[in-house]
């Protein structure tokens, strides 16, 4: 018999960042395995079966897949939000974790053999970003992303031939304009990503600065290329449309000082889906935009 004081905090990651959602960046805009430093897992051991409890310290979406290396048997998966799995679904489904919610999983088993006892079998887990089940919203239109009274060149759209060609950027604009230029949110949401490090002299595609914001709906506004240190939001940060996110600069793989701003979200894949989206006016009619001609925001 087992006594229920028995608790371990597993810190998945090798080097985690402990609290406030902070991961360490690295393929832009998404990287599921920087997620490793946002999830904790607890256990319980009550009487003969464990418990196990995993936490989204971040503020995003996250899928999670845990992989039990053990043979156990799983008496009962329960709790919780929207959750919809069984005991047959471990080790096989994905389930979503909403962000900052402790508790999320309760995961209870016990061994076919023996009790549980130490050593105690630690799951791995496999991670998506965002949540697939997410629609987005019809009815939304994106507010220009720079100040009211100015106008900047469109020099990439939709299925550009620069670099929207796949399904992380297809859906995206660029918008040339000088490092510097404030930046303002499109659609309201919940800052959940940011990167700020590299310098308007980087040239790879994994330097690029960037600010992903969670929209009601579950999708993503991404802003992207911006200067270093250019960001004035936070993760964790509710932003309202227009409000100011930052400055752009010309970080990442660029052909000249821009903003790249898309919106995604999550095809159950590693990598997020852009997906098609307008613009509105000050009028909150919808604008169209042409490649090679100037956007204005009026
Ligand atoms: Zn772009």
């Amino acid at each position: 018999m087992f006594q229920a004081l028995i608790h371990l905090l597993l810190n998945i990651a090798a080097a985690g960042t402990g609290e406030g959602g902070k991961h360490t960046p690295c393929e832009p805009p998404d990287c599921p395995d920087a997620y490793k430093d946002v999830i904790r897992d607890s256990v319980d051991f009550p009487d003969a079966s464990m418990d196990i409890y995993i936490t989204n310290l971040s503020y995003d979406n996250i899928m999670i897949k845990p992989t039990f290396h053990d043979s156990i048997t799983f008496k009962k998966v329960k709790k919780i939000k929207d959750m919809t799995w069984s005991p047959a679904d471990v080790n096989t489904k994905f389930m979503k974790l909403e962000g900052r919610t402790a508790n999320n999983l309760l995961v209870t088993f016990t061994r076919t053999a023996d009790p549980v006892k130490p050593p105690f079998p630690s799951p791995t887990y496999d991670f998506i970003i965002g949540d697939p089940g997410a629609s987005h919203d019809s009815g939304v239109l994106y507010k220009i992303p720079f100040a009211k009274g100015k106008k900047f060149k469109v020099t990439q759209g939709f299925n550009g031939s620069f670099s929207h060609r796949t399904k992380t950027n297809k859906h995206a604009i660029d918008i040339e304009m000088p490092i510097g230029t404030t930046i303002c949110a499109c659609r309201a949401g919940t800052v959940v990503d940011v990167v700020e490090k590299f310098p308007d002299t980087s040239t790879t595609e994994a330097e690029t600065n960037y600010i992903r914001i969670l929209h009601s709906d579950g999708t993503y506004g991404i802003y992207a290329h911006l200067t270093q240190n250019g960001s004035d939001v936070a993760i964790g940060d509710d932003v309202s449309e227009g409000g100011i996110l930052g400055r752009s600069g010309n970080s990442g793989k660029t052909n000249g000082p821009h903003l790249h701003f898309a919106v995604a979200k999550s095809d159950g894949s590693k990598y997020l889906a852009t997906i098609p989206w307008k613009f509105k006016d000050s009028s909150g009619a919808e604008i169209s935009w042409t490649f090679g001609q100037d956007l204005e925001h009026n």
